[in-house]
């Protein structure tokens, strides 16, 4: 794609997730795909209400997880927390999501990346023939799913990022136990969760 006016679009990475902490895991991702891509920016993007999730757990307030990715990207260069989903409110569709970042700059190449485990469920997304069509799909590998692939049909790469043994169901369980924090979680997320009281956090614990 190009702009009306002849130049390149932007390359734009769109890193969804809940976030619920985020951690090294995500960062070294989004990090390792902008620069394997050469994308302008990666735009880590907090889902309001993640559907796959619902119902499985108690999930932060948006706010929360919001805060704590904004906290985690800081000023590193080309990484931003998006407010995208949340400003839409209700359940987090990425064919939304697409659509409202085209319609802000039709000339961007939109580029969705996602964990391997999460790459063959794409067809289950909601409106999945619009993600297909609005997106190419950047799958990274991920510990125990290797090789996982999108079927058919999409438009698809993979990149591979240092792997990192680590999610945020591990670090909430971290949090509740009072076990270390440091070097999962970068110094201002766990800064944020403190200041929040997130997953039964004790200050100075
Ligand atoms: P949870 O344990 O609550 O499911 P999570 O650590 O898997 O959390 P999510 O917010 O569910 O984090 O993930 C957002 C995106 O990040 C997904 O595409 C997921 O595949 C990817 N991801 C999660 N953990 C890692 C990791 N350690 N390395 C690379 N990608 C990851
Ligand atoms: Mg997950």
């Amino acid at each position: 794609m190009s702009r009306p006016d002849g130049g390149p679009g932007e390359r734009l990475g769109i890193f969804g997730g809940t976030f619920d902490p985020p951690h090294v895991g995500h960062l070294v991702t989004a990090v390792n795909v902008r620069h394997e891509l050469a994308l302008d920016r990666v735009l880590l993007v907090v889902n309001d209400q993640p559907w796959q999730k619902l119902g499985t757990r108690d999930i932060s307030p948006a706010e929360d997880r919001h805060a704590m990715v904004a906290a985690a990207v800081g000023s590193v260069e080309g990484l931003e927390a998006s407010r995208v989903e949340i400003e839409r409110g209700g359940m987090s569709y990425t064919a939304d999501t697409l659509a409202t970042l085209l319609a802000e700059d039709p000339g961007r190449e939109l580029y969705v990346i996602l964990g391997s485990d999460a790459a063959a469920g794409l067809p289950s997304w909601e409106r999945a023939d619009e993600v297909r069509s609005l997106a190419t799909i950047v799958v990274v590998e991920r510990p125990g799913a290797r090789g996982a692939e999108p079927p058919a049909g999409w438009s698809w790469q993979r990149v591979e990022v240092p792997r990192l043994e680590v999610s945020s169901t591990e670090l909430r369980a971290r949090v509740a136990d009072g076990r270390p924090l440091d070097y999962l979680l970068t110094p201002d997320v766990i800064a944020t969760i403190e200041a929040r009281g997130l997953y039964g956090a004790r200050v100075g614990s």
